[in-house]
Protein backbone atom coordinates (compact mmCIF):
# COMPACT_ATOMS: atom_id res chain seq x y z
CA UNK A 1 0.00 0.00 0.00
CA UNK A 2 1.49 3.66 -0.84
CA UNK A 3 -0.16 6.64 1.04
CA UNK A 4 -1.43 7.80 -2.58
CA UNK A 5 -5.07 8.82 -3.03
CA UNK A 6 -5.13 9.69 -6.72
CA UNK A 7 -3.50 11.01 -9.76
CA UNK A 8 -5.00 14.58 -10.95
CA UNK A 9 -5.13 16.17 -14.34
CA UNK A 10 -3.14 19.43 -14.27
CA UNK A 11 -5.43 21.02 -16.54
CA UNK A 12 -9.17 20.34 -15.42
CA UNK A 13 -8.30 18.88 -11.80
CA UNK A 14 -10.29 15.79 -12.94
CA UNK A 15 -8.85 13.25 -10.21
CA UNK A 16 -8.01 8.99 -11.84
CA UNK A 17 -7.52 6.16 -9.03
CA UNK A 18 -3.90 5.65 -7.75
CA UNK A 19 -4.02 2.44 -9.89
CA UNK A 20 -4.94 4.25 -12.90
CA UNK A 21 -3.28 2.29 -16.27
CA UNK A 22 -3.00 5.23 -18.27
CA UNK A 23 -0.56 8.16 -18.15
CA UNK A 24 -2.41 11.38 -18.92
CA UNK A 25 -6.10 12.76 -18.19
CA UNK A 26 -7.89 10.91 -21.38
CA UNK A 27 -9.85 14.33 -21.66
CA UNK A 28 -6.63 15.99 -22.12
CA UNK A 29 -4.60 13.73 -23.96
CA UNK A 30 -0.61 13.96 -23.67
CA UNK A 31 -1.06 18.05 -22.19
CA UNK A 32 -3.12 16.59 -19.13
CA UNK A 33 -0.21 15.89 -17.25
CA UNK A 34 -0.86 14.04 -14.12
CA UNK A 35 -0.30 15.15 -10.09
CA UNK A 36 0.06 12.94 -7.86
CA UNK A 37 -1.54 12.88 -4.52
CA UNK A 38 -1.10 11.63 -1.15
CA UNK A 39 -3.02 11.71 2.14
CA UNK A 40 -0.61 13.33 4.36
CA UNK A 41 -1.74 13.50 7.70
CA UNK A 42 -1.86 9.48 7.26
CA UNK A 43 1.94 9.86 6.08
CA UNK A 44 2.66 12.35 8.93
CA UNK A 45 1.38 10.18 11.44
CA UNK A 46 4.20 7.86 11.20
CA UNK A 47 7.17 9.72 9.10
CA UNK A 48 8.70 12.49 10.41
CA UNK A 49 11.79 14.57 10.55
CA UNK A 50 12.62 12.48 13.26
CA UNK A 51 12.54 8.86 11.72
CA UNK A 52 13.75 10.51 8.59
CA UNK A 53 16.84 11.51 10.73
CA UNK A 54 17.42 8.09 12.41
CA UNK A 55 16.67 6.27 8.81
CA UNK A 56 20.41 4.57 7.35
CA UNK A 57 19.46 4.46 3.97
CA UNK A 58 20.70 7.51 2.32
CA UNK A 59 18.95 6.90 -0.49
CA UNK A 60 16.32 8.70 -2.65
CA UNK A 61 13.75 5.74 -1.28
CA UNK A 62 14.42 7.33 2.52
CA UNK A 63 11.75 8.95 1.43
CA UNK A 64 9.59 6.27 0.16
CA UNK A 65 5.94 6.79 1.99
CA UNK A 66 6.16 10.26 -0.07
CA UNK A 67 6.48 8.16 -3.14
CA UNK A 68 3.68 5.87 -5.58
CA UNK A 69 5.74 3.48 -4.23
CA UNK A 70 4.71 0.29 -1.73
CA UNK A 71 6.40 -0.31 1.39
CA UNK A 72 7.95 -4.08 0.44
CA UNK A 73 8.34 -3.10 -3.07
CA UNK A 74 12.37 -3.88 -4.55
CA UNK A 75 13.90 -0.97 -5.75
CA UNK A 76 17.09 -1.13 -8.14
CA UNK A 77 20.31 -1.40 -6.43
CA UNK A 78 22.03 1.47 -7.98
CA UNK A 79 22.80 4.26 -5.54
CA UNK A 80 20.41 6.76 -6.56
CA UNK A 81 20.00 10.02 -4.72
CA UNK A 82 22.01 11.04 -1.55
CA UNK A 83 24.43 13.53 -3.34
CA UNK A 84 26.63 15.84 -1.84
CA UNK A 85 26.01 19.77 -1.52
CA UNK A 86 28.54 21.93 -0.80
CA UNK A 87 28.77 24.95 0.75
CA UNK A 88 30.69 27.08 -2.03
CA UNK A 89 32.53 29.98 -0.25
CA UNK A 90 34.14 31.16 -2.58
CA UNK A 91 31.84 31.79 -5.12
CA UNK A 92 29.83 33.41 -2.39
CA UNK A 93 32.25 35.56 -2.00
CA UNK A 94 32.71 36.39 -5.38
CA UNK A 95 29.00 37.22 -5.70
CA UNK A 96 28.24 38.86 -2.40
CA UNK A 97 26.21 36.09 -1.72
CA UNK A 98 25.83 35.36 2.20
CA UNK A 99 25.46 31.58 1.73
CA UNK A 100 25.53 29.82 -1.79
CA UNK A 101 25.17 26.04 -2.22
CA UNK A 102 26.12 23.42 -4.88
CA UNK A 103 24.40 20.37 -5.46
CA UNK A 104 26.00 17.55 -7.23
CA UNK A 105 23.73 15.50 -9.15
CA UNK A 106 26.47 14.72 -11.61
CA UNK A 107 27.46 12.02 -8.61
CA UNK A 108 24.46 10.39 -9.33
CA UNK A 109 25.14 6.43 -10.81
CA UNK A 110 24.79 7.95 -14.31
CA UNK A 111 26.38 11.26 -13.70
CA UNK A 112 22.91 12.84 -13.63
CA UNK A 113 19.88 13.97 -11.68
CA UNK A 114 17.79 11.55 -13.97
CA UNK A 115 18.67 8.33 -12.58
CA UNK A 116 16.14 9.61 -9.91
CA UNK A 117 13.43 9.53 -12.50
CA UNK A 118 14.79 6.44 -14.03
CA UNK A 119 14.75 5.18 -11.32
CA UNK A 120 11.07 5.49 -10.42
CA UNK A 121 10.29 4.68 -14.02
CA UNK A 122 11.91 0.86 -13.47
CA UNK A 123 10.20 0.55 -10.57
CA UNK A 124 6.62 1.21 -12.16
CA UNK A 125 7.67 -0.86 -14.86
CA UNK A 126 8.35 -3.75 -12.94
CA UNK A 127 5.59 -3.19 -11.04
CA UNK A 128 3.50 -3.66 -13.83
CA UNK A 129 5.55 -6.90 -15.75
CA UNK A 130 6.88 -4.79 -18.44
CA UNK A 131 8.60 -6.45 -20.85
CA UNK A 132 10.45 -3.01 -22.33
CA UNK A 133 10.66 0.11 -21.03
CA UNK A 134 10.97 3.14 -23.60
CA UNK A 135 11.91 7.20 -23.55
CA UNK A 136 12.78 9.52 -25.89
CA UNK A 137 15.66 12.17 -23.87
CA UNK A 138 18.18 14.56 -25.09
CA UNK A 139 21.04 12.01 -23.68
CA UNK A 140 20.91 12.09 -19.83
CA UNK A 141 17.37 10.54 -19.14
CA UNK A 142 18.13 7.64 -21.83
CA UNK A 143 21.09 6.90 -19.83
CA UNK A 144 19.84 7.08 -16.39
CA UNK A 145 16.99 4.62 -17.82
CA UNK A 146 19.34 2.56 -19.48
CA UNK A 147 22.21 2.30 -16.54
CA UNK A 148 19.60 1.86 -14.08
CA UNK A 149 17.43 -1.00 -16.09
CA UNK A 150 20.43 -2.24 -16.79
CA UNK A 151 21.18 -3.10 -12.85
CA UNK A 152 18.00 -5.39 -12.84
CA UNK A 153 17.67 -6.87 -16.33
CA UNK A 154 14.97 -4.49 -17.41
CA UNK A 155 14.94 -4.08 -21.58
CA UNK A 156 14.92 -0.80 -23.09
CA UNK A 157 14.54 1.12 -26.09
CA UNK A 158 16.04 4.52 -26.24
CA UNK A 159 15.21 6.98 -28.82
CA UNK A 160 17.81 10.26 -28.71
CA UNK A 161 18.57 12.96 -30.93
CA UNK A 162 21.48 11.68 -33.63
CA UNK A 163 23.45 14.76 -32.52
CA UNK A 164 23.41 13.81 -28.37
CA UNK A 165 26.92 14.24 -26.95
CA UNK A 166 29.30 11.28 -27.44
CA UNK A 167 29.28 10.27 -24.26
CA UNK A 168 25.61 9.90 -23.61
CA UNK A 169 25.44 7.63 -26.22
CA UNK A 170 28.61 5.68 -25.41
CA UNK A 171 26.57 5.30 -22.01
CA UNK A 172 23.70 3.66 -23.64
CA UNK A 173 25.56 1.62 -25.50
CA UNK A 174 27.73 0.37 -23.09
CA UNK A 175 24.45 -0.42 -20.66
CA UNK A 176 22.85 -2.33 -23.46
CA UNK A 177 20.06 -0.54 -24.75
CA UNK A 178 18.19 -0.93 -28.24
CA UNK A 179 19.44 2.58 -29.22
CA UNK A 180 17.43 4.60 -31.97
CA UNK A 181 19.46 7.44 -33.22
CA UNK A 182 16.73 9.59 -34.73
CA UNK A 183 17.84 12.24 -37.23
CA UNK A 184 15.87 15.14 -35.84
CA UNK A 185 15.53 16.87 -32.81
CA UNK A 186 14.44 16.00 -29.04
CA UNK A 187 11.00 16.72 -30.07
CA UNK A 188 10.85 14.49 -32.93
CA UNK A 189 12.65 11.90 -31.08
CA UNK A 190 9.84 12.36 -28.57
CA UNK A 191 7.40 11.86 -30.77
CA UNK A 192 7.94 8.97 -32.48
CA UNK A 193 8.68 7.03 -29.52
CA UNK A 194 5.58 8.20 -28.58
CA UNK A 195 4.28 5.98 -31.22
CA UNK A 196 6.20 3.17 -30.94
CA UNK A 197 5.64 2.69 -27.48
CA UNK A 198 2.12 2.66 -28.54
CA UNK A 199 2.44 0.36 -31.25
CA UNK A 200 4.11 -2.04 -29.05
CA UNK A 201 2.93 -1.81 -25.85
CA UNK A 202 6.19 -0.54 -23.95
CA UNK A 203 6.14 0.69 -20.58
CA UNK A 204 6.58 5.12 -21.63
CA UNK A 205 9.38 6.70 -19.43
CA UNK A 206 9.06 9.89 -20.92
CA UNK A 207 8.98 12.81 -19.21
CA UNK A 208 5.89 15.11 -19.21
CA UNK A 209 4.04 12.28 -19.69
CA UNK A 210 4.83 9.36 -17.33
CA UNK A 211 3.35 11.15 -13.86
CA UNK A 212 5.59 9.55 -12.01
CA UNK A 213 8.96 11.00 -12.89
CA UNK A 214 8.12 14.18 -10.84
CA UNK A 215 7.98 11.75 -8.13
CA UNK A 216 11.81 10.92 -8.40
CA UNK A 217 12.76 14.04 -9.45
CA UNK A 218 11.40 15.23 -6.17
CA UNK A 219 13.65 14.15 -3.34
CA UNK A 220 16.47 16.01 -5.08
CA UNK A 221 14.29 19.23 -3.35
CA UNK A 222 13.47 16.69 -0.67
CA UNK A 223 17.45 16.51 0.22
CA UNK A 224 18.21 19.93 0.19
CA UNK A 225 15.70 20.60 2.93
CA UNK A 226 17.08 17.94 5.08
CA UNK A 227 20.38 19.20 4.56
CA UNK A 228 19.84 22.49 5.91
CA UNK A 229 18.09 21.05 8.69
CA UNK A 230 14.49 21.91 7.17
CA UNK A 231 15.38 26.11 7.35
CA UNK A 232 14.96 26.18 3.83
CA UNK A 233 16.79 28.57 1.40
CA UNK A 234 15.68 31.81 0.10
CA UNK A 235 16.52 30.62 -3.92
CA UNK A 236 16.87 27.55 -5.60
CA UNK A 237 18.53 27.89 -9.22
CA UNK A 238 17.46 25.30 -11.36
CA UNK A 239 17.84 25.23 -15.09
CA UNK A 240 14.75 24.17 -17.28
CA UNK A 241 14.47 21.84 -20.45
CA UNK A 242 11.15 20.15 -20.31
CA UNK A 243 10.39 21.65 -16.64
CA UNK A 244 9.99 18.20 -15.53
CA UNK A 245 13.08 19.12 -12.64
CA UNK A 246 11.97 22.09 -11.61
CA UNK A 247 7.85 21.12 -11.43
CA UNK A 248 9.90 18.23 -9.25
CA UNK A 249 11.38 20.76 -6.76
CA UNK A 250 8.38 22.79 -6.27
CA UNK A 251 6.62 19.38 -5.34
CA UNK A 252 9.17 18.76 -2.70
CA UNK A 253 8.53 22.28 -1.56
CA UNK A 254 4.68 21.45 -1.27
CA UNK A 255 5.26 18.04 0.15
CA UNK A 256 7.39 19.57 3.13
CA UNK A 257 5.10 22.43 3.62
CA UNK A 258 1.69 19.35 3.54
CA UNK A 259 4.06 18.16 6.45
CA UNK A 260 4.28 20.79 8.53
CA UNK A 261 8.27 20.24 8.07
CA UNK A 262 8.65 24.06 6.48
CA UNK A 263 6.77 27.26 6.67
CA UNK A 264 7.69 28.93 3.81
CA UNK A 265 8.88 27.51 0.08
CA UNK A 266 12.04 29.12 -1.26
CA UNK A 267 11.29 30.66 -4.32
CA UNK A 268 12.27 28.90 -7.23
CA UNK A 269 14.16 30.45 -10.52
CA UNK A 270 14.53 28.26 -13.93
CA UNK A 271 17.18 29.34 -15.69
CA UNK A 272 16.68 28.55 -19.60
CA UNK A 273 19.15 29.11 -22.85
CA UNK A 274 18.42 32.65 -24.81
CA UNK A 275 18.05 29.88 -27.49
CA UNK A 276 15.88 27.38 -26.00
CA UNK A 277 13.48 30.01 -24.09
CA UNK A 278 9.87 28.79 -24.50
CA UNK A 279 8.81 29.38 -20.69
CA UNK A 280 10.77 32.66 -20.11
CA UNK A 281 9.24 33.83 -23.31
CA UNK A 282 6.05 32.88 -21.82
CA UNK A 283 6.86 33.89 -18.37
CA UNK A 284 7.83 37.76 -20.09
CA UNK A 285 4.28 38.03 -21.89
CA UNK A 286 1.83 35.81 -19.82
CA UNK A 287 0.90 33.58 -22.45
CA UNK A 288 -1.15 30.78 -21.70
CA UNK A 289 1.53 27.62 -22.25
CA UNK A 290 -1.25 25.24 -23.04
CA UNK A 291 -1.81 27.10 -26.37
CA UNK A 292 1.79 29.22 -26.59
CA UNK A 293 3.06 27.00 -29.80
CA UNK A 294 6.33 25.88 -29.92
CA UNK A 295 10.02 27.67 -30.62
CA UNK A 296 12.78 26.32 -32.22
CA UNK A 297 15.51 25.48 -29.94
CA UNK A 298 18.80 25.88 -30.21
CA UNK A 299 21.52 25.75 -27.35
CA UNK A 300 25.09 24.54 -26.62
CA UNK A 301 22.83 22.96 -23.65
CA UNK A 302 21.63 20.09 -25.10
CA UNK A 303 19.65 18.64 -21.84
CA UNK A 304 18.27 22.21 -21.88
CA UNK A 305 17.18 22.36 -25.31
CA UNK A 306 13.59 22.09 -25.87
CA UNK A 307 10.83 23.19 -28.74
CA UNK A 308 7.78 22.72 -26.29
CA UNK A 309 8.46 22.06 -22.98
CA UNK A 310 6.21 19.09 -22.13
CA UNK A 311 5.87 19.20 -18.45
CA UNK A 312 5.36 23.34 -18.60
CA UNK A 313 2.58 23.44 -16.59
CA UNK A 314 4.03 22.35 -13.71
CA UNK A 315 7.32 23.84 -14.63
CA UNK A 316 5.77 27.62 -14.75
CA UNK A 317 3.52 26.81 -11.65
CA UNK A 318 6.77 26.21 -9.59
CA UNK A 319 7.96 30.03 -10.32
CA UNK A 320 4.86 31.77 -9.85
CA UNK A 321 3.59 30.38 -6.95
CA UNK A 322 7.28 30.30 -4.75
CA UNK A 323 8.04 34.18 -6.49
CA UNK A 324 10.78 33.27 -8.26
CA UNK A 325 11.25 34.09 -12.08
CA UNK A 326 12.34 33.01 -15.25
CA UNK A 327 15.34 34.10 -16.60
CA UNK A 328 17.33 33.50 -19.91
CA UNK A 329 21.23 33.30 -20.22
CA UNK A 330 22.94 33.04 -23.61
CA UNK A 331 25.10 30.27 -24.50
CA UNK A 332 28.41 32.43 -24.06
CA UNK A 333 27.15 32.84 -20.24
CA UNK A 334 26.42 29.58 -19.91
CA UNK A 335 29.81 28.28 -21.11
CA UNK A 336 31.45 30.78 -18.67
CA UNK A 337 29.97 29.35 -15.69
CA UNK A 338 31.81 25.61 -16.73
CA UNK A 339 34.90 27.28 -15.06
CA UNK A 340 33.69 29.68 -13.07
CA UNK A 341 31.60 26.99 -11.16
CA UNK A 342 34.63 24.40 -11.29
CA UNK A 343 36.62 27.08 -9.97
CA UNK A 344 34.44 28.15 -7.08
CA UNK A 345 33.22 25.47 -5.75
CA UNK A 346 34.76 22.05 -7.26
CA UNK A 347 32.10 21.08 -9.02
CA UNK A 348 32.57 20.05 -13.10
CA UNK A 349 29.22 19.85 -14.67
CA UNK A 350 27.94 20.08 -18.18
CA UNK A 351 26.72 23.08 -19.73
CA UNK A 352 22.61 22.47 -18.52
CA UNK A 353 24.30 21.87 -14.78
CA UNK A 354 26.18 24.72 -14.67
CA UNK A 355 23.52 26.96 -16.48
CA UNK A 356 21.96 28.16 -12.57
CA UNK A 357 25.30 30.16 -11.91
CA UNK A 358 25.02 32.01 -15.17
CA UNK A 359 21.53 32.80 -13.91
CA UNK A 360 22.26 33.20 -10.30
CA UNK A 361 24.93 36.46 -11.57
CA UNK A 362 21.83 37.35 -14.11
CA UNK A 363 19.63 37.25 -10.94
CA UNK A 364 21.94 39.26 -8.93
CA UNK A 365 22.41 42.07 -11.51
CA UNK A 366 18.58 42.34 -11.61
CA UNK A 367 18.32 42.64 -8.26
CA UNK A 368 16.42 39.07 -7.17
CA UNK A 369 18.54 37.79 -5.42
CA UNK A 370 20.24 39.89 -2.35
CA UNK A 371 23.41 39.91 -0.43
CA UNK A 372 21.40 38.21 2.95
CA UNK A 373 19.90 35.10 0.31
CA UNK A 374 21.08 31.64 1.13
CA UNK A 375 21.24 30.31 -2.49
CA UNK A 376 21.06 26.63 -3.80
CA UNK A 377 22.40 25.56 -7.06
CA UNK A 378 21.63 22.61 -8.95
CA UNK A 379 24.38 21.23 -10.95
CA UNK A 380 21.91 18.50 -12.56
CA UNK A 381 24.71 17.03 -14.90
CA UNK A 382 28.49 16.26 -14.59
CA UNK A 383 30.90 17.92 -16.85
CA UNK A 384 31.96 14.21 -18.00
CA UNK A 385 29.16 13.83 -20.15
CA UNK A 386 30.00 16.91 -22.88
CA UNK A 387 34.31 17.06 -22.80
CA UNK A 388 33.76 18.69 -26.05
CA UNK A 389 31.52 21.67 -24.65
CA UNK A 390 33.85 21.88 -21.29
CA UNK A 391 36.82 22.07 -23.53
CA UNK A 392 35.15 25.37 -25.79
CA UNK A 393 34.44 26.80 -22.59
CA UNK A 394 38.20 26.90 -21.05
CA UNK A 395 39.08 27.97 -24.62
CA UNK A 396 36.49 30.63 -24.60
CA UNK A 397 37.90 31.40 -20.78
CA UNK A 398 41.85 32.09 -22.34
CA UNK A 399 42.89 28.86 -20.31
CA UNK A 400 45.64 27.11 -22.13
CA UNK A 401 47.81 24.06 -20.74
CA UNK A 402 51.80 24.50 -20.89
CA UNK A 403 52.90 22.42 -23.18
CA UNK A 404 56.51 21.71 -22.52
CA UNK A 405 59.48 18.85 -23.27
CA UNK A 406 60.12 16.60 -20.19
CA UNK A 407 63.17 18.53 -18.99
CA UNK A 408 63.25 21.29 -16.26
CA UNK A 409 64.91 23.87 -18.59
CA UNK A 410 61.49 23.41 -20.72
CA UNK A 411 59.84 23.95 -17.61
CA UNK A 412 61.33 26.94 -16.37
CA UNK A 413 61.15 28.66 -20.02
CA UNK A 414 57.68 28.05 -19.93
CA UNK A 415 57.44 29.45 -16.46
CA UNK A 416 59.40 32.18 -17.34
CA UNK A 417 61.83 31.94 -15.18
C1 LIG B 1 17.17 16.97 -18.09
C2 LIG B 1 18.18 17.90 -17.61
C3 LIG B 1 17.86 19.23 -17.29
C4 LIG B 1 16.50 19.81 -17.47
O1 LIG B 1 15.46 19.09 -16.87
P1 LIG B 1 13.98 19.26 -17.39
O2 LIG B 1 13.17 18.41 -16.51
O3 LIG B 1 13.97 18.76 -18.82
O4 LIG B 1 13.64 20.68 -17.33
C5 LIG B 1 18.85 20.04 -16.81
N1 LIG B 1 20.12 19.59 -16.66
C6 LIG B 1 20.47 18.33 -16.97
C7 LIG B 1 21.89 17.93 -16.80
C8 LIG B 1 19.51 17.44 -17.45
O5 LIG B 1 19.89 16.21 -17.77
ZN1 LIG C 1 -7.94 16.84 -17.72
Amino acid sequence: MTFVTGLTCVICHKTYPADYAGYVCSDHGNEGILDVRYDYERIGATFTRDTLAGNRDRTMWRYRPLMPVAPDAAVPPLTVGATPMYDATPLAATLGLSKVWVKDEGRQPTASLKDRASAMAVVKAQERGADIVTTASTGNAAAALAGIAASVGQRTVIFVPASAPEAKIAQLLAYGSTVVLVNGTYGEAFDLCMEASAEYGWYNRNTGYNPFMTEGKKTAGLEILEDLKWEPPDAIFVSVGDGSIIGGIHKAMKDAVALGWIHRQPRIFGIQSAGSDYLVQAFESGEDVLTKPPISADTVADSISADLPRDRIKAMAAVTETGGSYLRVPDAEILAAIPTLARGSGVFAEPAGAAPYAGLVAATEQGLVSSDDRVVLLATGSGLKDVASAMKSVAAAGTKPLRVDPNLDALKAAFNN
